[in-house]
């Protein structure tokens, strides 16, 4: 039996050290993905079904690695958190988002894009420069700029948010809160913020089908947001009767497999010139 314990001790370190060394080989990899030109961004449309048109993009980050294909964020960027690398991630996604966004204003097409900021970014100083440099060389409005960023983020350090987040509504983009409802949100400090929407996260939507707490929760968001004034906006919409429950309880702004999935630049502006409905 002791024997057996200790095999299998190695078995298990020896697994551990695998990982380890995948996850720095990956960290290496992810180093040199942006300028190796291995990052994508896609696209995903979201819609007003009460105005019936589509009311932006939200741009996700994909990494198109050489060996593996397609990598999606789930599998990279929690490790580009923890070793910093986020911050220039997001930063590569800002830019090229908001030259998408301009491009498609050059079109006659007006799309505010949605960036996804993360912890470490919007803790850095220098992140209010760094979104005027982007908005700047791209020659994009403000406004035409969302900036989605999760409630543990915003709750965090409210001293310090408060400040932050006046800034960046001052420049004049809008701000999103990001799977809301997962985390720990004060109200009144929530009323406090100069938040314009908040972004019922996918979990909920996902069983308002057949489960009523849930859709409890998602009508609780809803009076929420109508009584801060803030906009609601649910994710992850991918049926029929989500659709029809989401609007019928007042949330009008829906994004989800439902109506499109996160696609390329190319595929968005096609998607974009056709039009809803
Ligand atoms: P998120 O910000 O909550 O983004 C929404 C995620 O839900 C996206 O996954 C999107 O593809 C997926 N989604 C949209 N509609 C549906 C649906 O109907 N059903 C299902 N099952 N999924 C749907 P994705 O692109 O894999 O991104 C995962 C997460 O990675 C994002 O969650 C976000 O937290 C993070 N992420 C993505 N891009 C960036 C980025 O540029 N910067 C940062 N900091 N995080 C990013
Ligand atoms: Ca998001
Ligand atoms: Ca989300
Ligand atoms: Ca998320």
């Amino acid at each position: 039996a002791k024997a057996k314990g200790r095999g299998r001790f190695q078995f298990y370190s020896g697994e551990m050290n695998a990982r380890a060394l995948q996850r720095l080989r990956m960290e290496n990899e992810l180093r040199k993905a942006i300028d190796n030109n291995e990052l994508r961004v896609a696209y995903q449309p979201k819609v007003d079904v009460q105005q019936r048109k589509f009311i932006g993009v939200e741009a996700l980050v994909r990494w198109d690695h050489p060996k593996h294909g397609i990598v999606s964020p789930a599998e990279f960027i929690p490790l580009a958190e923890e070793s910093g690398l986020i911050v220039d991630i997001d930063n590569w996604v800002l830019h090229k988002a908001c030259h998408q966004a301009s491009e498609w204003l050059n079109m006659g097409i007006t799309c505010p894009v949605a960036v996804n900021v993360s912890a470490l970014n919007f803790k850095k100083t220098n992140l209010v420069e760094r979104i005027k440099t982007a908005l700047r060389e791209a020659d994009l409005p403000a406004s035409l700029l969302e900036l989605e960023m999760t409630e543990s983020i915003v709750m965090s350090d409210i001293e310090l948010n408060t400040e932050r987040l006046t800034q960046l509504k001052e420049m004049g983009t809008s701000i999103s809160i990001d799977d809301f409802g997962t985390g720990y949100s004060s109200l009144s400090y929530l009323r406090r913020l100069p938040i314009d929407q908040v972004k019922i996260d996918r979990s909920f939507v996902n069983e308002i089908d057949c489960n009523n707490e849930d859709m409890a929760i998602v009508k609780a968001i809803i009076a929420m947001s109508t009584t801060l004034k803030m906009e609601v906006i649910a994710e992850g919409v991918e049926t029929t009767t989500q659709t029809e429950k989401l609007s019928k309880a007042g949330c009008h702004r829906l994004q989800g497999f439902f109506y499109a999935k996160p696609m390329p630049a190319k595929f968005a502006t096609e998607t974009l010139l056709a039009g809803f409905d």
